[in-house]
């Protein structure tokens, strides 16, 4: 019997790389549900090679679209339906036993809680949601007694080298750095989205770019280790390693260091998060080391990416700082897509939300969505600050 998969988040990147090595196995596994946005052709695209069941477009005109054009491509049996109910829905839907959940933001929270508690085994790219709602997230995969997979490369890494946890001393996350390491200071302040999306070595979407850019993807990271792995954030080291060779390390308390290594291609994780605990082929290439021969270690300079910082502060801080701290987030990396935010003001927003709002921590699903509202909306009330300094 072949194993039924729900992609939420099928059009970006890691949705694409799943589908790539979901096609290199389709004896063992059944594309049943895809949802994207607003891309329409590129949704078109995957529904004319994969004929799911059934799509969700979290955008209603693009779901119209969609019908149209999939009734023109004589795929009118694919069902397409739109909105946030929708997403969730598809989670739980019957004949779906898996969910990869690679949708970005807090937009992938409520699927991805939804899958959960379906009880469907669940792959988690989206590190979004557990930054935002770490603890309820794993109360609820705990109480619902699922199976929950890290795709992110550096908690797959230390997931294949942490074993059941015994004598673990610390892990270590390395980071590449992204394409500003060595940039001289001051010219961060022109930097421009597609400088800033351009990543030396892994192919991302543009959100996850930026982060990756000011390192707030690291400490959104760091946090996500902190609840997959139950560690404290004494126990969580970042290490610049710009050749992205070593996905991430786990050291014990004898000093054994293990590390998972592998060329930079999301299909590694994913694969071995599809046929855990067997092993399947990715299409990824063998890693010559001989060709890197390079592999160099740095420790991140706080002054060069302070949302590395903020973000090790928000864990420490506990509360909703965490919920907080991705908020408001989100809302600076959008207004900088959009070009009405510098890249080195990103931290500043993000830190000046996280002075003026700091609720107590949530204890329910409505409290995290309040406190992200919330946070949202201070978040743009800094953002208009800025752009009336600018102007002033
Ligand atoms: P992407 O931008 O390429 O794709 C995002 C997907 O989410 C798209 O399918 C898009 O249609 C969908 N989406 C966006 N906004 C939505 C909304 N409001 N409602 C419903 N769907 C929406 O992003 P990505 O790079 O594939 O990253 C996806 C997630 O995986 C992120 O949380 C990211 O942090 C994580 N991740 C990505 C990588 C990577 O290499 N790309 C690595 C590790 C973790
Ligand atoms: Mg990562």
């Amino acid at each position: 019997m072949t194993r039924g998969i729900c992609i939420l988040g099928a059009t970006g990147s890691i949705g694409k790389s799943t589908l790539d090595v979901l096609s290199r196995h389709s004896d063992v596994f059944r594309v049943v549900a895809l949802t994207g946005n607003h891309r329409v052709a590129e949704m078109l695209a995957l529904c004319t090679i994969h004929q799911p069941e059934q799509v969700v477009m979290a955008a209603p005109e693009a779901a119209q679209q969609l019908r149209v054009l999939l009734r023109d491509a004589g795929l009118k049996q694919i069902n397409v339906e739109s909105g946030p109910e929708a997403l969730a829905a598809v989670a739980r839907m019957d004949g779906v036993d898996e969910v990869m959940a690679a949708i970005v933001g807090a937009a992938g929270l409520l699927p991805t809680l939804a899958a959960v508690e379906a009880g469907k085994k669940v792959y988690l790219a989206n590190k979004e949601c557990l930054v935002m709602a770490g603890k309820l997230f794993m109360d609820r995969v705990r109480a619902c007694q699922v199976t929950l997979l890290p795709i992110d490369s550096e908690h797959n890494a230390v997931f294949q080298c942490f074993a059941d946890g015994r004598g673990v001393r610390r892990i270590l996350l390395t980071a590449s750095g992204g394409p500003f390491r060595t940039w001289p200071l001051e010219r961060l302040a022109g930097v421009t989205p597609d400088q800033a999306c351009a990543h030396p070595n892994w192919v991302m979407g543009r959100k996850i770019s930026v982060d990756s850019a000011t390192m707030m993807n690291k400490g959104l990271e760091v946090i996500e280790a902190h609840w997959l792995f139950n560690l404290p954030a004494e126990q969580i080291d970042v290490l610049i390693h710009p050749q992205s060779i070593i996905h991430s390390m786990v050291e014990y308390v004898d000093g054994s260091v293990l590390a998972q290594l592998g060329n930079p291609d999301m299909r590694t994780p994913i694969a071995h998060a599809l046929a855990y605990p067997e092993r399947i082929e990715s299409g990824v290439s063998s890693l010559d080391l001989a060709k890197t021969a390079d592999l160099q270690f740095e420790t991140p300079d706080l002054q060069r990416f302070p949302c590395l910082a903020l973000a090790f502060s928000a864990l420490k801080a506990g509360g909703a700082a965490a919920t907080v701290l991705n908020a408001a987030n989100e809302v600076a990396v959008q207004a900088f897509l959009d070009e009405a935010l510098p890249f080195a003001r990103i931290a500043a927003v993000v830190e000046n939300t996280l002075t003026d709002l700091q609720p107590a921590a949530p204890d329910e699903l409505d409290a995290v969505l309040a406190i992200d509202q919330q946070a949202r909306v201070i978040a743009g009330k800094h953002l208009r600050r800025y752009a009336e300094s600018a102007l002033a």
